[in-house]
């Protein structure tokens, strides 16, 4: 099959015919429709050295089952799915308490195993998500990664409806989660340095929208200040500008993959009982509960469509800051 992998000697990412995936006993094989692309896949690109072994990137997954190993009864050949990208142990602590996403043993679809880029991905059967009729494959992938990790943000920040949630970085991320936190009963206030995107924020839904300078916290305030505050982008050190905006008892939810320190002085935390946490993909529970207010909301994404052929000058394109707001490949 067509598929772009990176290592293998390369170190780069490079197509090429590869082996159709095998399936074992309780996985299935899904035909890849649409593979969203995430700055992650950057990373692992990045992040692989030559002659590690190959691996296909992709984790943003949507498909039609094609095969289903033995044992396999909650999907069955012919369905329309997404992945979830986590494939849990099922086993581990944080399995058992519904946090798959923190699994200890688990692999990640196009980042610890082989992922999307390709015409067919090996799934276990739990992660193979029924897609709702009407969600195309191309505007659902997106919502595997991009969407989850914006809906889990919102949740895992205890977001109720009527409460206020600063949105910072209005990208793959954030574009969907203004629309998410308005359907989850919100005001939002969109906060981004790029002035050419305030018209796209509110054009999302955005209630507010603030450029996020060091202004930024005072204006936030004057607006009644944010229960909770998700940060979208990679960059955390514009998040001290809204200290002076965060309410009493706010969360601030860390869902970008940045590697800098949080610069939220402990004194603010410490008086206004701030917390601030992490939060990553988000469960499986929460991906099924997505995908169906994604369809009572008709929440969909912004998308680029590309053919995997094209997956060089895509990354090209994400690199460069260009995309609007997601790109998607068929392979
Ligand atoms: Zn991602
Ligand atoms: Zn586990």
């Amino acid at each position: 099959m067509r598929a772009a992998v990176i290592g293998g000697g390369h170190g780069t990412l490079t197509l090429a015919d590869v082996p159709r995936p095998e399936i074992g006993t309780g996985d299935v094989l899904v035909r890849v429709h649409a593979a969203g692309v995430c700055a992650t896949d950057l990373m692992g690109i990045a992040g692989t050295p030559a002659g590690a072994p190959s691996r296909v990137p992709g984790h943003e997954i949507t498909g039609v089952i094609e095969a289903v190993g033995s044992g396999v009864t909650e999907v069955a050949v012919g369905d329309r799915v997404g992945a979830y990208l986590m494939f849990a142990c099922g086993e581990c602590e944080p399995c058992a308490l519904g946090e798959e996403e923190c699994c200890e043993r688990g692999a990640l679809a196009g980042i610890t195993t082989d992922g999307g880029y390709a015409e067919y991905v090996r799934l276990p059967a739990r992660s193979a998500i029924p897609l709702p009729d009407g969600l195309a494959f191309d505007e659902a992938a997106p919502f595997f990664c991009a969407g989850l990790t914006s809906y889990a943000g919102l949740l895992n920040g205890g977001l109720q409806a009527g409460q206020r949630v600063a949105i910072v970085g209005i990208g793959g991320l954030g574009h969907l989660a203004i629309p998410i936190a308005k359907a989850l009963g919100a005001e939002v206030v969109a906060v981004t340095s790029s002035p050419a995107k305030h018209e796209l924020a509110r054009s999302l839904g955005a209630d507010h929208v603030l450029t996020g300078d060091a202004d930024a916290g005072a204006a936030l305030k004057a607006l009644g200040g944010a229960h909770v505050v998700l940060n979208t982008a990679s960059a955390v050190e514009p998040l001290a500008n809204l200290v002076a905006g965060l309410r009493p008892l706010a969360r601030v939810v860390l869902a970008g993959v940045g590697a800098g320190p949080v610069p939220i002085p402990a004194g603010a935390l410490a008086r206004n009982q701030i917390g601030i946490l992490g939060s990553f993909i988000g469960s499986r529970a929460q991906m099924v509960d997505l995908l169906a207010l994604a369809q009572s909301a008709r929440i969909r994404p912004t998308i680029e469509r590309y053919s995997l052929s094209e997956v060089g000058a895509v990354h090209d394109r994400l690199r460069a800051n260009e995309i609007r707001f997601r790109a998607v490949m068929t392979p």
